[in-house]
């Protein structure tokens, strides 16, 4: 039986400052559900971003599969989204999931530091409401942006989390592909398990490249020292702090392998 993913995006970096992004914004960017979408992942060179295609290809190429395009949507960073576009996404996506599920998997695309005009965490929101849709045992991978502003309600809601780790970031569809092959460890052995630690600190855009040399890069080599055995995945994600929300800050968030849950929180919090 081919495996049912359900294909969900929603990027947008927000700028607590900035004029508000609205519907049309939305429009001009990226839009598109159902039918439009599942014929935009199918083209060679997709408008989705690069993460969105490196998971394609990799489920594709490794598992016997049918993408199912539930919404994708993608703006120019700036000002939070306005609440009725936002409102009206999550309900159109409980709509959809309710109408072509069940699902074997979720796949998420997501900045992960979107405001919307009422809501100071969209990204969590929206990630609750799959969860509560497909179920507690359904694996939810997400590729996120290394600026995402993580809060629990994200983390609490996915079975793994992938962050880029290069800045500026050139990983996208590397992690594309990671999340593929997380997904398909999770159907093997069951759902893993996502542990995330805030750190109280808000790091400066200039202390956030990566590349050798610098404190980030130190600490994200460190990281992946650890990826081995029941850890998946290590994701260091510095956070925007132009989002000027309570869920700014570093975090750390750790993927573990099902039943490893605390082997995750330890890692996180060492
Ligand atoms: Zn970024």
């Amino acid at each position: 039986m081919k495996k049912r993913v359900g294909m969900v995006g929603v990027f947008l970096e927000c700028n607590r400052f900035s004029p508000v992004t609205t519907a049309a914004m939305f429009a001009q960017g990226l839009d598109l559900t159902g039918a439009e979408l599942q014929e935009e992942l199918a083209q060679m060179a997709p408008l989705t971003l690069p993460d969105t295609h490196g998971f394609m290809q990799e489920m594709s190429r490794t598992a016997n599969w049918d993408p199912v395009a539930l919404r994708m949507a993608a703006a120019q960073p700036g000002g939070p989204a306005e609440a009725a576009f936002f409102e009206d996404f999550v309900q159109d996506m409980e709509l959809r999931l309710k109408a072509q599920g069940p699902f074997d998997g979720i796949f998420i695309s997501s900045h992960g530091a979107a405001l919307s005009t009422a809501n100071d965490d969209p990204d969590g929101q929206l990630f609750t409401l799959i969860r509560r849709c497909v179920g507690p045992d359904v694996p939810i991978v997400a590729v996120l942006d290394l600026h995402c502003n993580v809060s629990d309600a994200m983390t609490e809601a996915l079975s793994a989390f992938v962050a880029y780790r290069t800045n500026p970031h050139t990983d996208l569809k590397a992690r594309g592909v990671e999340a593929a092959q997380h997904l398909q460890t999770l159907w093997h052995e069951g759902s893993g398990a996502v542990a995330h630690v805030k750190l109280p600190l808000v790091p400066p855009a200039t202390a956030q490249l990566l590349e050798p040399g610098t404190v980030y890069q130190a600490l994200m080599e460190e990281g992946q020292r650890h990826v081995a055995g029941a850890i998946l995945n290590v994701s260091l994600c510095a956070g925007f702090a132009l989002s000027d929300a309570p869920k700014c800050g570093f975090s750390v968030v750790v993927t573990a392998r099902h039943g490893c849950a605390e082997q995750a929180r330890a890692l996180a919090g060492q």
